[in-house]
């Protein structure tokens, strides 16, 4: 009896240690202070280099700023994923927009199973600390929701929302963007008990405008005006800023498997993993490919006749690709191509290649790797040493040490 008293009593003990813990983490939590991290997508350095961002470039003076490398493959999803879970794709799983699973089906990634590492939403969630995320893109609410209080998406919005904001303008729109700030605005105004705020926007600009563009200048200055809210909003909140990859005009769309084709030479696909339902944004090429074989025996003949493929930079062997971009073996392709600047790869009806108009941009190769790293209003941040990759942009407020 005696016993079972003292169990129980180290029971409750614990417990309520475990419950001090978790609302010590959540009081230090950033020192108390909000977080919102805003996803740029597209928002690469050649768009962050000509924007005309008065008010974001004045704070960055006074707050801390580096140019960083995006993942390979320069997707979305891949490096939407990596941020929000501080993770390489070789640990989060997500390596692209679809991917070859195993029973051999093409798979769109949209789905939180399928995201391997937790998102920093979950993290928090142990600390009893809320987060919301909201997104441009639908396919952010249903990949990454995991451990938020709240998901919210202009393409899913319902009426409550739209009463409060407004009717969402379409998906292929810059307004669609203005959308998605305005709802985080409204919820750090109404909504202190968020203390995470992860804002996704949607890359259709950057595929419609270059950066000298007015169209794409007007977008940027709105952004600018939108975080200038923000930190009225929440002058407490530290901002991180950061992109998913930049964007770039194409010139040529080259089917690798017709290609080879022409050579004789049979694979089993040849995926673009930028493949994406937003079909508008770029016709789903990109500057990457996934090549799966027919048996492993073919490989050194592929590769021969890629290499001869005009537009075609680099060809890495599966173990190859995901050493040297940290991807997940099982979720590539047998072979990783990547095009050069002005090459994309995708499915075309009927001839091996393509030329694009003089209007068509689209990411994917490495030529859309470098983003801005930007952070606004932290108490104590690691050295600038820490930051390499546009996933360290949140990884750091997990740790004690900052
Ligand atoms: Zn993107």
């Amino acid at each position: 009896m005696r016993y079972s008293v003292r169990c129980l009593v180290t029971a409750v003990l614990l417990l309520f240690s475990e419950l001090n813990y978790a609302q010590d983490q959540a009081a230090q939590f950033n020192h108390g202070k909000r977080v919102v991290i805003i996803m740029m997508d597209g928002f690469g350095m050649s768009y962050f280099k000509d924007a005309p961002m008065p008010y974001l470039k004045a704070m960055i003076a006074k707050g801390f700023f580096k140019q960083v490398n995006a993942l390979m493959p320069t997707v979305t999803n891949a490096n939407n994923t990596s941020i929000c879970t501080g993770t390489f794709p070789e640990v989060n799983g997500i390596s692209g927009n679809f991917f070859l699973n195993d029973k051999g089906e093409e798979e769109y990634m949209e789905d939180k199973h399928l995201v391997l590492a937790p998102t920093i939403f979950q993290k928090l969630k142990a600390y009893n600390i809320k987060s919301a995320l909201v997104s441009s893109k639908k396919k952010s609410t249903t990949l990454l929701p995991e451990g938020t209080d709240l998901v919210l998406s202009p393409e899913t919005a319902d009426s409550a929302w739209i009463s409060k904001i407004g009717k969402p303008a379409s998906i292929y729109s810059a307004e669609v963007n203005y959308w998605s700030m305005q709802a985080g605005i409204y919820l750090l105004k109404n909504r202190e008990d968020i203390r995470c705020l992860y804002i996704h926007t949607t890359d259709y600009p950057m595929h419609t405008w270059a950066p000298t563009d007015s169209n794409s200048i007007n977008h940027l200055a709105n952004i600018d005006n939108y975080i200038h809210q923000i930190s009225e909003a929440a002058p407490d909140a530290t901002i991180l800023i950061t992109a998913d990859h930049d964007v770039n005009h194409k010139s040529r769309c080259v089917d690798i498997q017709k290609a080879l084709l022409l050579q004789n030479v049979n694979i089993k696909l040849a995926l673009s993993p930028e493949k994406d339902k937003y079909l508008k944004h770029h016709r789903g090429f990109g500057g990457a490919a996934y090549v799966y074989l027919n048996s492993a025996k073919d490989v050194q003949q592929v590769k021969s006749a890629l290499s001869k493929i005009k537009g075609i930079e680099t060809i890495l062997t599966r173990a190859g690709a995901a050493k040297k971009y940290h991807l997940p073996v099982t979720r590539i392709g047998d072979l990783v191509v990547l095009g050069d600047s002005t090459t994309v790869f995708g499915d075309l009806e009927s001839q091996p290649e393509e030329d694009l108009p003089a209007t068509y941009r689209s990411h994917g190769s490495v030529y859309e790797i470098k983003v801005p790293l930007i952070i606004l209003n932290a108490v104590k941040l690691p050295p600038a040493s820490y930051f390499n990759y546009n996933k360290d942009l949140a990884a750091w407020l997990m740790d004690k040490k900052y």
